[in-house]
């Protein structure tokens, strides 16, 4: 019996890099059937709607989500409900009940010398664990008052939603280090006064996993300090994804680091969807110079997530890996002495490694 993947490359570069993806994906595995849909600002044009019934109806019958990036300057103008980030990619996770997202950042062992931590006698390779449908992106009230000169956006969490993502933290914690930092801003919002509170009674009840917290700016701080103290990050979703992008840079480029948003697990296996942390990149949209490496790992997190294949993902990964060592390199990570590839070049190569 086949795996249905749902495949939305959306706007800029998603469609490049996804399509790399997936001719990875199909040289691991030869019963995935893949059916593409639109979402984002490409769906919008085609039917006047970001996120379409259509893509939807598609996502809710495949057994995991392959997305590639969606938005642009173009759309930026239409109203919250018709762009493609918020009426296209954050309702979508929000209709998936895609709660909790997973983002590794780590340096591959090949791009060690362009990493900022070269000398440092380490390796990052942490794990940032964000809430993913609450919090202020998702808040209501959003609204202009006072003829556009006020602008209004609602922070809320409750305690269902925190429990539920630190359950997902503690898991993830406790197959690496057993630690796990929470993150938040304690000493200012509400919200995180709940999180830490939540998160300390959890820690009380689970207690083979040590957690310590720490307030947001202090993180950020830290990670540029010293991002090796780091194992498994748990927090809040605009913390998240501004703590995510910053590690990232750690690591050497947005290009190559994939995600996971994940839903309620179902035994050992969860419902997910899987891509790049990179924008659609519209600055090289359509020049073939995007890395897909943050594609082709995301693919390797789809194994890994939902379909249980341990296997197949690290053969993704040891391909990437490889392909890298040989010199390799798209433009965002090229050094002296490497070999310029093109995204698809990049994609045919690690599938030759396969
Ligand atoms: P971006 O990630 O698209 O690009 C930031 C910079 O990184 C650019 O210089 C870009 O060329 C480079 N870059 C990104 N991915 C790359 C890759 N795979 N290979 C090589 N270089 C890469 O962020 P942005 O410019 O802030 O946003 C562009 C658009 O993407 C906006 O409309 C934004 O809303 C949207 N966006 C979408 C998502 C998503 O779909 N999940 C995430 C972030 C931004």
């Amino acid at each position: 019996m086949s795996i249905k993947i749902a495949v939305l490359g959306g706007d800029g570069i998603g469609p490049e890099v996804t399509a790399e993806a997936v001719k990875v994906l199909q040289g691991v595995r030869s019963d995935l059937e893949f059916s593409t849909a639109l979402c984002g600002g490409c769906a919008y044009e085609a039917t006047g709607d970001p996120l379409p019934k259509e893509t939807l109806d598609l996502c809710r019958a495949s057994d995991a989500v392959l997305l590639g990036a969606v938005g642009g300057p173009k759309w930026d103008k239409l109203e919250a409900a018709l762009r493609p980030e918020i009426g296209g990619l954050l309702r979508l996770r929000r209709e998936l009940n895609l709660f909790a997202n997973v983002r590794p950042a780590k340096v591959l062992r090949p791009l060690l010398q362009a990493s900022p931590l070269k000398n440092n006698g380490g390796t990052i390779d942490l794990i940032v664990i964000r809430e993913l449908t609450g919090g202020i992106y998702f808040g209501e009230p959003r609204e202009r008052r006072d003829n556009g000169n006020t602008a209004i956006d609602t922070c809320v969490y409750t305690r269902a939603e925190i429990e539920r993502i630190a359950e997902v933290g503690f898991q993830v914690a406790r197959q690496r280090s057993k630690h796990l930092v929470s993150v938040d801003k304690n000493n200012v919002l509400e919200t995180s006064r709940l999180w830490r509170e939540v998160v300390t009674e959890f820690a009380a009840r689970n207690p083979d996993v040590s957690v310590s917290h720490m307030l947001v700016d202090n993180c950020a701080m830290q990670l540029i300090r010293d991002p090796l103290q780091f194992d498994v990050i748990l927090t809040e979703n605009m913390f998240g994804d501004i703590l995510s992008d910053e590690a990232s840079m750690l690591t050497g480029s947005l290009g190559l680091l994939p995600s996971a948003s994940l839903s309620e697990m179902k035994g050992s296996t969860v419902f997910g969807l899987y891509e790049p942390i990179h924008g659609s990149a519209p600055d090289i949209a359509g020049q073939s110079r995007a890395n897909p490496i943050a594609a082709i790992l995301s693919g390797a997190m789809l194994l890994l997530y939902s379909l249980g294949d341990k296997k197949g993902s690290a053969r993704i990964e040891a391909a990437v890996e490889s392909a890298l060592e040989d010199g390799l390199r798209t433009a965002d990570i090229f050094e002296n002495g490497c070999k310029l590839v093109s995204t698809i070049e990049m994609g045919d190569a690690i599938l030759a490694k396969l």
